[in-house]
């Protein structure tokens, strides 16, 4: 007996080797195995008599092979198979190259299934490395539609198809799916046995699309599950009463005049806060909307009313920058406020953790150090998550559990297509930043290729001249990619040495020790570096007014949500400021993205851009914001199911909360968010 969660060695086929494979494609179990659904299909369906076959097609033929396939090395390195296939209306000339193989098992006499593309060459046809089956063995990758998946080294698409046939067949009777009957009843879905069979191997286009709808829901479904049940959890939680302040107090400190959105963002915290039930609240606001004041009025009304609150930043860079921004704000009501981080030493952790359990710190500041056990508070009333989406849900509520039910407050840069935020922030209520402080201007944004690199650097050379600060951002693929940690170090020596000697150019990367990274950093706030070639460590957060010149190269390998973050950083000040997206290179989707930049300011006209060209799925799954990877619902055709699976959640949670009832969608759910802190 065979179970969904058990290893895949069993599979005919899956060795050590491939089975090592496979885990790079995330796949580990029988479950992994057969929800490893196709990225596409190739409708190899069409089997037709080779004289009705058109110049160019793809299809299929069965044809006998006529002739004894012969062998020959025409240069080194390069060998051909050739031989001559037949049916009844008539014959092609098929060559394979570099597969010296097909002369053993191809026989004479034999009859095959050969799918290929087919060229007119003169009076014959001819057919290159196709694709070819025994006829009468019921094939598997000829005469049907196939599919297509993103392999990996190891695992070429044959190893890949026969192992899910297998496994499908395996799994037979286990995937009961996880959708309640009245659901499934109500919009027709085929079963959830079926609907695994009929993604990976559909009879026609049709029953894949009935596939499709099902899964896809079930996934979204799933996710709407999830969030709306951690939401109702949420709102029993009762919190600390913090009276309401008077709030002229606060603002009357400030160097500048809050705006109405961020005076509605105060109210509706302040408004949670005194409530006597616990605050659960995000506030969305672009960036450079002014999220961190109304963080600190939250703050100086627990402090006032004599809690701790804790402000946790997803990097040491933004923890710093906020310890500095916080005192200052909070400087007149004589808060006491330290800064927690992973690369302080042992003694300086332990004096903090001290202050904290004392509750002589009021105002705790840190990176996700804050979550660590020994960090205990003495009467901890507000918990507060800066760039929520870094973070993942789980951590999100992690801090929240340094004490009885806290006041939450998360901060999200992030914009979210208004169909997904319910989704997103199920479980949040939100007030949302929706105004600038007054003098932004939006920050011009040009699209340009290498051609104009020497004018670019005439007008970084110009802008500083001017006393401004530039920022160049190099890519990072992924956060311990060598390969791109040389680039910027590359590109940095480049403009230090050779471009601008004479200007101050510094280099700021996630690999550098914390105390560097601080000393950087707080160089360039002070003025004190010209140019600033980084990664992308910051995306997000940092804060240099006078920075009005952004530079990113090879834009085109940056999502949208990612662009903006980082234009995010330039249009600070009350000055215009320019935006390059120097492209690497070209292509119909990244030129479009790029496009989108240089014509939209509004991270939600971008975010809704960005979800158009993407598809909730990647949406959800991208770093962005710290949801579960989705594995099916990725094309843009997921959309229409969305509100639906949305509805259908809520109304079986108002039933059955705690989804008693449904015990395989709870353990569904439950293991959606087993996001392990690190
Ligand atoms: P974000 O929402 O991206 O976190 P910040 O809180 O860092 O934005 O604020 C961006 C900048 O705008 C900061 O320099 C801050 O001092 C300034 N700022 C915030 N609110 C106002 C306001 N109402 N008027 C003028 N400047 C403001
Ligand atoms: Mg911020």
């Amino acid at each position: 007996m065979n179970e969904l969660n058990g290893g895949i060695r069993f599979i005919k086929g899956i060795g050590e080797a491939r089975a090592k494979a496979l885990e790079k494609l995330d796949i580990h179990t029988l479950y992994d195995l057969v929800s490893y659904f196709p990225r596409d299909y190739e409708d190899r369906s069409a089997v037709k008599p080779i004289a009705d076959v058109q110049d160019g097609e793809n299809c299929c033929v069965k044809a006998v092979v006529a002739t004894a396939p012969t062998l020959a090395r025409i240069r080194k390195g390069m060998e051909l198979v050739k031989f001559r296939i037949a049916d009844e209306s008539g014959a092609a000339n098929v060559t394979f190259f570099n597969q010296s193989y097909v002369k053993r098992n191809i026989a004479r006499g034999g009859v095959y299934t050969f799918y290929g593309r087919f060229s007119r060459m003169g009076l014959h046809f001819e057919l290159t490395n196709p694709v070819y089956e025994k006829a009468d063995g019921g094939g598997v990758n000829t005469g049907r539609i196939v599919p297509v998946y993103r392999l990996t080294s190891g695992i070429s698409r044959n190893v890949l198809s026969n192992a899910i046939e297998q496994g499908l067949k395996a799994a037979d009777g286990l995937l009961k799916g996880v959708l309640p009957d009245h659901i499934e009843r109500k919009y027709g879905f085929i079963s959830s046995q079926q609907a695994y069979r009929a993604i990976h191997f559909p009879k026609d286009m049709t029953e894949a699309a009935c596939a499709r709808r099902r899964l896809i829901f079930e996934e979204l479904f799933t996710l709407a599950c999830a969030l709306g049940s951690m939401k109702s959890r949420n709102t029993e939680r009762s919190g600390t009463v913090i009276p309401m302040p008077e709030t002229e107090k606060f603002y009357s400190s400030l160097p500048f005049e809050l705006t109405g959105a961020q005076k509605r963002a105060v109210g509706d915290i302040l408004a949670d806060m005194s409530s006597g039930r616990a605050m659960n609240r995000l506030v969305q606001g672009d960036v450079g909307s002014g999220k961190t004041v109304v963080a600190a009025a939250a703050v100086w009304a627990a402090v006032r009313a004599g809690y701790q609150s804790a402000f946790m930043a997803p990097t040491e860079l933004l923890a710093d920058q906020h310890y500095n921004t916080f005192t200052k704000l909070l400087a007149p009501f004589g808060v006491k406020t330290v800064l927690l981080k992973g690369s302080m030493t042992a003694k300086q952790k332990k004096e903090i953790r001290e202050l904290i359990a004392l509750g002589e710190a009021e105002l705790v500041i840190g990176t996700h150090a804050l979550l660590s056990e020994n960090v205990v508070f003495k009467k901890l009333a507000l918990a507060i998550t800066d760039e929520q989406h870094r973070f993942g849900v789980r951590q999100r509520t992690a801090l929240s559990e340094k004490s009885d039910d806290p006041h939450v407050l998360v901060m999200s840069a992030t914009p979210i297509p208004r169909t997904l935020a319910l989704i997103i922030y199920g479980d949040l209520d939100v007030s949302v930043i929706d105004e600038l402080p007054p003098g932004r201007k939006t920050t011009e944004t040009f699209a340009v290729s290498e051609d104009k690199r020497e004018r670019l650097n005439g007008f970084i050379r110009k802008t500083v001249s001017e006393g401004r600060q530039v920022y160049v951002v190099c890519p990072m693929i992924e956060e311990n990619d060598d390969l791109s940690l040389h680039s910027a170090e590359e590109h940095f020596e480049q403009l230090r040495d050779v471009v601008f000697p004479d200007l101050r150019v510094a280099l700021l990367h996630g690999k550098m020790r914390s105390a560097e990274k601080t000393d950087v950093m707080r160089r360039f706030a002070g003025g004190e570096i010209d140019i600033l070639v980084s990664t992308t460590v910051i995306e997000v957060g940092v804060d240099v007014p006078n920075a009005v010149v952004m530079v990113i190269e090879n834009a085109e390998r940056f999502g949208l949500s990612q662009l903006h973050q980082l234009r995010g950083r330039v249009g600070r000040g009350a000055d215009k400021s320019y935006c390059f997206l120097m492209r690497g290179s070209r292509g119909a989707e990244s030129d479009e993205r790029l496009r989108a930049m240089t014509r939209l300011s509004d991270g939600f006209k971008l975010s809704e851009e960005d979800l158009r060209l993407r598809g909730p799925g990647d949406f959800f799954g991208s770093r962005q914001h710290g949801m579960p990877e989705m594995k099916i619902a990725s094309l843009a055709d997921s959309l229409d199911v969305l509100s639906a699976a949305q509805d259908e959640a809520q109304k079986l949670l108002e039933t059955d909360p705690a989804l008693k009832k449904y015990p395989e969608l709870e353990k569904r759910v439950k293991k959606l968010f087993e996001i392990k802190l690190n």
